[in-house]
C-alpha cells in the first residue's frame, strides 16, 4: 500500500548548514577540497555536496584530539563538570530534535515520527545516562596477601575512533560518543557516507555546550579511505565500530596490524523469532511484522528468521499475510506510513536480488517482493515460506523488509535450528509458558533475548553480539567500561594492624 501527500504538507523543510568537517571546533573544508553528495532516498535527488575527507584530514583530527587528551581540560574536569556539559548538549538536542529528526529522514528515508518520538529521545537518553555515570567512575580499594596497600585507578583510555553506519545516524552517534564523553576521552567520529548530516549539526551542538574545542571532531567521508585512516592510525587508542560483519574483520586486522589498539566491534546479524503454540497469534503476528519491517528492516537486529510451532502455523501465516499487506509504505515524512524507502540505490539493489534469489531457490512468495512507485528506493514486506536453511535467504542478513517462515515441532528443535547460524546478536520467544522461555532464552547463543516483545532496549541493556555479531557491548556500564583502562597502584604498608 503507498500513501498520500507530499513531504511538505508534513514538515518545513530545512536548509542544510553544516557540510564540512568538524576539526577543533571549526568547521573546515577537507584538505583536497574534494565533496561527495548526499542523496535522498525518496527521489535519489542530492541534498547537499559534503567535505570527503581521507587520511590527512583524519590525522588533522587525531592530532587535535591528541592534543585536547595530553593537555585540554576534558579529560582533567571533575566527572561532574564534564556531567553538566553533557546535560547541556542533551538540552540542546532536545529543542533541536524536530530539525535533526529531519535530516536523518531526509538522509536515510527513516520515519520522521519515530525519529522525533523515539530514536532521539532515546538517543538523548543515551547522553543523560552516561553524564549521570561521570561523577562515580572510580577505582577499588584491594585486599593484599602481603604488606601492601593497592587500588585501582580508572582512567579514560584515549583518543577514540567511532565508526557509525547509516541506519541509525542518530542513535549509534550518541551510543558510542557518550560513554567516551563521560569517561574523558577525545574522539573523532565518522558517519556513514549515506548519512552524515545528524553528525555534523551534533558538533555544532556540542560545541554550543561547552565541549571544549578537540574533544569530539566529526570526518565525513568514505569507509575504505576516511574509515580505513581511523582503523590504522597509530595515534587512536582504541575504535569502537557499528556496522557489517566483513568490514568489522577489516577494522579488526587494521587495528591488530598498527599499534594493536582494542576495538568494539557490533556487527551484522540474521535473528530468530521463535513463536510457541500457545501465542497469542494476534500479538505475535504484530511482533513479527514489526520485527522485520520496521525502519524497511534496515535494523541489525531484525527478526529476519521466523520459526513458528505447526499446531498455529496455518492461522498465524494468514493473519501475517493480512497483516503484511495493510503495511503503509510511503513518505516517511506521512505520519500515517509504517515504513519509508531504503536507504539508497545500492542497498534497493541489493535488497531485490535477494528477493530474486528466493525466487530462483524455489521458496514460495506469500506476498510482498516487488518495488513500489518509479521513483525512490521503496520495497513492500516480503514474506517467503517453503525454504531451506541452506538458501542464501535463510543464511544471509538481507537488511531489508524480508523475513523467511519456517515450521516446527519442538522446543528442542527450535533451539537448534535458531542456533544453527553464524551470527548471534539477538532472537525473541512468543510464548506464555515460563519455562520454555527461560529455558530457550538461555540456549540461544545471543546479546539479546526479547520475551514476549521485540526490539525493546534501553540505555541501562547492555547491546551487542555473541558469535560473528560481534566483540564487546554497547550500552549500559559495559560499555562506560570499555572507554577506561585500569591502573593498579601497588605501595608498601609499614606496622599496618592488619592487610
Ligand atoms: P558498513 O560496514 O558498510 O559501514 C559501516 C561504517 O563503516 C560506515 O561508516 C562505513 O563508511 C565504514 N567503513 C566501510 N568500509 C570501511 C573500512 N574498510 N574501514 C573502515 N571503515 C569502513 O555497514 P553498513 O552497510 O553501513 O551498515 C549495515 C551493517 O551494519 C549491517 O550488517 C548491520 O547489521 C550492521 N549494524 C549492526 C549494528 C549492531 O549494533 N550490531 C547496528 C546497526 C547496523
Amino acid at each position: 500500500m503507498r500513501s498520500h501527500g507530499t513531504s511538505e504538507s508534513f514538515v518545513k523543510m530545512p536548509t542544510i548548514k553544516f557540510t564540512k568537517l568538524f576539526i577543533n571546533g571549526e568547521f573546515v573544508d577537507s584538505v583536497s577540497g574534494k565533496t561527495f553528495e548526499t542523496r535522498d532516498p525518496r527521489n535519489g535527488e542530492v541534498i547537499a555536496n559534503i567535505a570527503e575527507g581521507d587520511k590527512e584530514d583524519v590525522d588533522l583530527a587525531v592530532r587535535v584530539a591528541r592534543a585536547a587528551f595530553d593537555h585540554g581540560p576534558w579529560p582533567r574536569m571533575s566527572g561532574f563538570e564534564r556531567a553538566r556539559i553533557m546535560m547541556k548538549f542533551a538540552d540542546l538536542v532536545e529543542q533541536n530534535i524536530e530539525e535533526v529528526a529531519t535530516l536523518d529522514t531526509l538522509d536515510a528515508g527513516k520515519l520522521f515520527s519515530s525519529l522525533k518520538d523515539y530514536e532521539l529521545p532515546d538517543a538523548i537518553k543515551s547522553l543523560r545516562y552516561y553524564a549521570g555515570a561521570a561523577d562515580k567512575i572510580h577505582g577499588d580499594v584491594l585486599k593484599m596477601s602481603r604488606p601492601l596497600q593497592a587500588y585501582t585507578l580508572l582512567e579514560p583510555i584515549g583518543v577514540v575512533g567511532h565508526i557509525i553506519p547509516w541506519n541509525f545516524p542518530s542513535s549509534s552517534f550518541f551510543v558510542k560518543t557518550s560513554p567516551a564523553l563521560a569517561a574523558g576521552c577525545t574522539m573523532v567520529v565518522k558517519p556513514a557516507e549515506q548519512t552524515p548530516l545528524s553528525a555534523l549539526y551534533y558538533a555544532h551542538l556540542a560545541k554550543l555546550a561547552g565541549i571544549p574545542d578537540g574533544v569530539l571532531n566529526v570526518i565525513t567521508g568514505f569507509g575504505p579511505t576516511a574509515g580505513a585512516a581511523i582503523s590504522s592510525h597509530m595515534d587512536i587508542d582504541m575504535v569502537s565500530f557499528t556496522g557489517s560483519t566483513e568490514v568489522g574483520r577489516e577494522i579488526m586486522k587494521a587495528a591488530a596490524t598498527s599499534n594493536l589498539k582494542p576495538v568494539v566491534l557490533e556487527l551484522g546479524g540474521k535473528s530468530p523469532l521463535l513463536i510457541f503454540d500457545d501465542a497469542d497469534i494476534d500479538m505475535a503476528s504484530d511482533l513479527a511484522l514489526f520485527g522485520f519491517s520496521f525502519n524497511k528492516g534496515e535494523v541489525c537486529t531484525a527478526g529476519s528468521r521466523l520459526y513458528v510451532q505447526e499446531g498455529i502455523y496455518d492461522e498465524f501465516v494468514k493473519k501475517l499475510v493480512e497483516k503484511a499487506k495493510g503495511w503503509i509504505v510511503g513518505d516517511p515524512f506521512d505520519p500515517n506510513v509504517c515504513h519509508g524507502p531504503q536507504v539508497d540505490k545500492v542497498q534497493f539493489e541489493k535488497v531485490l536480488s535477494y528477493i530474486e534469489h528466493g525466487n530462483r531457490e524455489g521458496a514460495t512468495l506469500l506476498t510482498g517482493g516487488k518495488p513500489i512507485g518509479d521513483k525512490g528506493y521503496y520495497i513492500e514486506p516480503t514474506i517467503f515460506t517453503d525454504v531451506k536453511e541452506d538458501m542464501l535467504i535463510v543464511k544471509n542478513e538481507i537488511f531489508g523488509p524480508v523475513v523467511v517462515l519456517m515450521k516446527f515441532k519442538t522446543m528442542e528443535e527450535a533451539i537448534r535450528r535458531a542456533n544453527d547460524t553464524t551470527y548471534g546478536l539477538a532472537a525473541g520467544i512468543v510464548t506464555k509458558d515460563l519455562n520454555v522461555a527461560n529455558t530457550v532464552s538461555r540456549s540461544i547463543r545471543a546479546g539479546t533475548i526479547w520475551i514476549n516483545c521485540y526490539l525493546e532496549e534501553d540505555r541501562d541493556c547492555p547491546f551487542g553480539g555473541y558469535k560473528m555479531s560481534g566483540i564487546g557491548r554497547d550500552l549500559g556500564l559495559e560499555a562506560l567500561h570499555k572507554y577506561l583502562q585500569v591502573k593498579s597502584v601497588i605501595t608498601p604498608i609499614y606496622n599496618s594492624p592488619w592487610l
